[in-house]
C-alpha cells in the first residue's frame, strides 16, 4: 500500500474527461457565453470545454490558498481581482478538481458581485464529494475517498514535492544519502505511481537549486 494516495492521470484521460464533461454540459441544453478558467488546475480543461462546446470567449481568475496568521485554516482569495462587464453574459467556471470546494465558491461570489453576469455555473472535471462544501453543476467524475490526482501539468511541481517530503521523512529515521535507483524505488513505494525519468531528473535538479539536497558522486545527500 502505498503511504500518499496518489493516481497518475494522463494527457489522454483529460481529453476524454473534458469531451464528457462537455457532452453532459450539451446535453442538459444550457450553453455559456464565455468559459473563466481558474488558474491554474482549470486551464487545461477549460481551453479543451472551448473547443468540444464551441465557445470562443476564454478568460481566467487566478485563486490562492491564504493561510491566516491566527489559524490553522486556509482560506481562498483571488490575486488579480480585475473587474469586467459580463451583463449579458452566461459564464461557466472551469477548475479541474473540486476538493475543499473553497476556490470555485470563492470564483464564483466574486464574479456574481462585480460581473454582474447573466447566468454562472461551475464545472469540473472531477468532484470529491466526501469532503466538499459544494457540488458543481456539471462534473465529469465523482470521486469517494480522498486522493490525489497527479495531473500531467502538475508533475515536475509535484514530483518535487513528493520527493521532498519523502526524502525529509526518511531523513527523521536516519537516513541521509540516496541513489537515484534508491529514489526511484522508495517513491513508487510511496505514492504507487511511477513517471518518465526526465521527471525525477529534473525534480532533483530542481531540489538541488532550492538547497534541498547535494549532490555528490552518486550521492544525493539532504542538506541539513
Ligand atoms: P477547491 O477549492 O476547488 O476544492 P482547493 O482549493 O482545495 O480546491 O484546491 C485548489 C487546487 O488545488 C485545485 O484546483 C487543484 O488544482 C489542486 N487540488 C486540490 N485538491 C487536489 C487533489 N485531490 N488532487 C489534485 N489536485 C488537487
Amino acid at each position: 500500500m502505498p503511504r500518499v494516495p496518489t493516481k497518475l492521470v494522463t494527457w489522454e484521460e483529460i481529453v476524454d474527461w473534458s469531451r464528457g464533461l462537455a457532452n453532459i454540459i450539451k446535453k442538459s441544453g444550457w450553453r455559456p457565453d464565455v468559459i473563466v478558467a481558474v488558474a491554474r488546475g482549470g486551464y487545461v480543461p477549460a481551453r479543451l470545454l472551448c473547443d468540444f462546446l464551441g465557445v470562443e470567449n476564454l478568460l481566467s481568475i487566478q485563486s490562492q490558498h491564504w493561510t491566516e496568521a491566527a489559524k490553522a485554516e486556509e482560506r481562498a482569495i483571488l490575486r488579480f481581482p480585475y473587474v469586467v462587464d459580463m451583463r449579458d453574459k452566461r459564464i461557466l467556471i472551469v477548475d479541474d478538481i473540486v476538493d475543499t470546494g473553497d476556490t470555485l465558491i470563492t470564483a464564483e461570489k466574486f464574479i456574481r458581485e462585480n460581473w454582474y453576469p447573466l447566468d454562472v455555473k461551475k464545472a469540473a472535471l472531477q468532484w470529491i464529494s466526501s469532503v466538499a462544501k459544494i457540488k458543481p453543476d456539471y462534473y465529469y467524475i465523482e470521486v469517494k475517498e480522498w486522493v490525489w490526482f497527479q495531473y500531467p501539468w502538475t508533475r515536475l511541481e509535484d514530483v518535487t514535492s513528493f520527493i521532498k517530503r519523502m526524502i525529509s521523512e526518511e531523513a527523521k529515521n536516519g537516513r541521509i544519502a540516496w541513489t537515484f535507483n534508491d529514489i526511484v524505488s522508495s517513491f513508487r513505494e510511496w505514492y504507487g505511481i511511477d513517471v518518465d525519468k526526465i521527471y525525477y531528473e529534473d525534480a532533483l535538479e530542481n531540489l538541488i537549486e532550492m538547497g534541498f539536497l547535494d549532490r555528490k558522486d552518486n550521492l544525493y545527500i539532504i542538506k541539513l
